[in-house]
């Protein structure tokens, strides 16, 4: 029985309708794959760097808006939307950059409600983080999105992350201090973490009390050294069942408050090499994770 609230629900309790998040690719990059840290990346990152991979390259922001927009009306009858920073890291310039690309979103239709920001903790400071303060004063809901992945030094090392929990750690605390909405992003599966690891994951995140989470399955895609670890046999990836089961246990031990943004996404049929379940029954594991 589902005893959380999803992110669909809390939005339709905003706003008293349906909400749609347009996807924006602002064309950043990240300090793991510009040479700032590394240009590996981490393993499982292939060159679109989470993109939507709607737009094509060179689209302005408010066409990318517009267009998804458009889209949404004809197709869902869609009213109200929440720009979404998704590509990359939307926090990695500097602050002029920042502000006039979040106003060019937020302005390019006058159904857009809400603002959305997906970015690095070590891609944080606190200018940064006010000026996406400064959006609420006209907007219900703004929030950051936090890739933490895992609460373990030795699993991001692994991963090739070039972040610490420290750096999570002073992130958090920047964006509690101006009290916006954090979601935190977490993969499972990752390798050689434990289940046990991975629940550690969970009550620390419970602990800190964030408002908001999306799970992910660790995916082994084409053209990424995970891609390349699996075919060699040193990556196992998790089955269906071993997916819903921790995905439960995971949610479990979250503070109740929590919102549940996304309980697994899938990436690209073509370019998936494992586990290629999670493409096929998408919606059958979102329900039995639910259930
Ligand atoms: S932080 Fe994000 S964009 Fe950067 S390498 Fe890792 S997954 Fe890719």
């Amino acid at each position: 029985m589902k005893n959380f609230l999803t992110f669909r629900e809390y939005l339709k309790n905003l706003y008293g309708c349906k909400v749609y998040k347009v996807s924006i690719d602002a064309d950043f990059t990240c300090p793991n794959r510009d040479g700032t840290k590394s240009k590996m990346g981490c393993i499982y990152c292939d060159q679109f760097g989470s993109s939507s991979r709607v737009h094509k390259k060179g689209t302005s922001i408010k066409e990318q808006v517009l267009k998804n927009i458009r889209i949404r009306k004809t197709r869902y009858k869609a009213k109200k939307f929440i720009a979404y920073f998704q590509s990359f890291s939307n926090t990695y310039g500097d602050l002029d950059k920042l502000k006039s690309l979040y106003d060019e979103a937020i302005y390019s239709h006058v159904d857009i409600v809400g603002l959305s920001i997906s970015t690095r903790s070590d891609c944080i400071d606190e200018e940064k983080v006010k000026l996406i303060a400064s959006y609420r004063e006209f907007l219900p809901f703004v929030s950051i999105e936090l890739g933490l992945q895992s609460m373990h030094d030795k699993t991001l090392n692994l991963i090739n992350r070039k972040e610490t929990l420290t750096d999570f750690i002073r992130a958090y605390e920047l964006i509690r201090k101006y009290d916006i909405h954090l979601c935190v992003h977490v993969i499972l599966g990752l390798p050689e973490e434990t289940f046990d690891e991975m629940l550690q994951t969970a009550k620390f995140l419970s602990k800190l009390k964030i408002d908001g989470i999306k799970l992910h399955l660790l995916i082994a895609l084409k053209n990424t050294v995970l891609g390349k670890m699996y075919l060699d046999g040193k990556f196992k990836s998790l089955t269906y069942d071993e997916y819903v089961d921790i995905s439960k246990k995971f949610i479990g031990e979250l503070d109740k408050k929590c919102i549940i943004h996304k309980l697994a996404g899938s990436g690209y049929p073509d370019d998936i090499i494992a586990p290629f379940w999670i493409y096929e029954k998408k919606l059958s594991v979102i329900r039995d994770i639910s259930n």
